[in-house]
């Protein structure tokens, strides 16, 4: 499985591009940047994407994709989201106000986009890819993805403060090869960091206790602005399964 890092950001500035990851160039987790840092081609290509939670730098791209790519897909792009998720993109995003509801255009029967409703801990087989949503910890509701293809299988959990279920999950998932999630504030933020159900790098290392042995981890959703800070103290860690995404552009290679 590939794993190429479109955006690996929680915010958006020159350089640095918001929550999406791709990956085998077909499978899009979360539309942060999946519009404003590919190729129109490569967005063409797109055959699923999941949504983890509905805030704006995970979900923004999705107009802007619907856009691009009108008229040149002989299918629309399936979106995979809770129902909650998918009321509040279309409340708010999608609502002929801030954005047109690309749902029901060009045609009702033909649009652009589809949103289909996952539930928790139900598997949904998308393509070669198995995936088991399982919810985690963070202002409305929010999904992180176990994703298996053939005999990999790798955790994504998105924006998540200290949880537990996903981590019961994965230990029991064989093949597990990586662990992506986030880190978003330096240990000074802790409390806003509490309030958002983000992690810091001292919660980080609390909740790595609960995760599976050995499994590399790449920490993702660094804050632009505390970046520089969030690498030292995810350094001082000294923990070897770490690896921070603090480049965007990057592929990983699981077999
Ligand atoms: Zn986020
Ligand atoms: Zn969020």
């Amino acid at each position: 499985m590939q794993v190429k890092i479109i955006g690996a950001h929680g915010g958006v500035t020159r350089g640095y591009h918001a929550t999406s990851i791709l990956i085998d160039d077909k499978l899009l987790i979360d539309a942060g940047s999946a519009a404003s840092s590919m190729d129109i081609q490569a967005q063409v290509a797109i055959e699923s994407v999941l949504i983890s939670h509905a805030h704006l730098d995970h979900t923004k791209d999705l107009g802007f994709l619907c856009d691009n790519c009108f008229g040149l897909r002989p299918a629309p792009f399936q979106v995979y989201t809770h129902k909650t998720v998918k009321n509040a993109i279309k409340a708010h995003l999608f609502n002929d106000v801030i954005w047109p509801d690309f749902s029901v255009l060009p045609t009702k029967n033909d649009p652009c986009i589809i949103f289909n409703e996952i539930e928790e801990e139900k598997e949904l087989q998308l393509g070669e890819y198995t995936v088991l949503p399982i919810h985690v910890k963070h202002p409305g509701d929010a999904y992180g993805f176990v994703v298996t293809k053939g005999n990999v299988s790798i955790v994504f959990t998105q924006d998540t403060g200290p949880t537990e279920r996903i981590w019961e999950v994965a230990k029991k998932v064989k093949n597990l090869r990586a662990i992506f999630t986030e880190v978003s504030f330096p240990n000074k933020l802790q409390n806003i960091a509490e309030l958002s159900d983000h992690h810091t790098p001292q919660s980080m290392k609390k909740e790595i206790e609960k995760m599976p042995d050995k499994v590399p981890i790449y920490l993702g959703h660094l804050k632009p602005n505390y970046q520089e800070e969030l690498i030292q103290e995810i350094t001082d860690l000294k923990n070897s399964r770490l690896h921070i995404l603090y480049a965007d552009d990057v592929r990983f290679n699981f077999d």
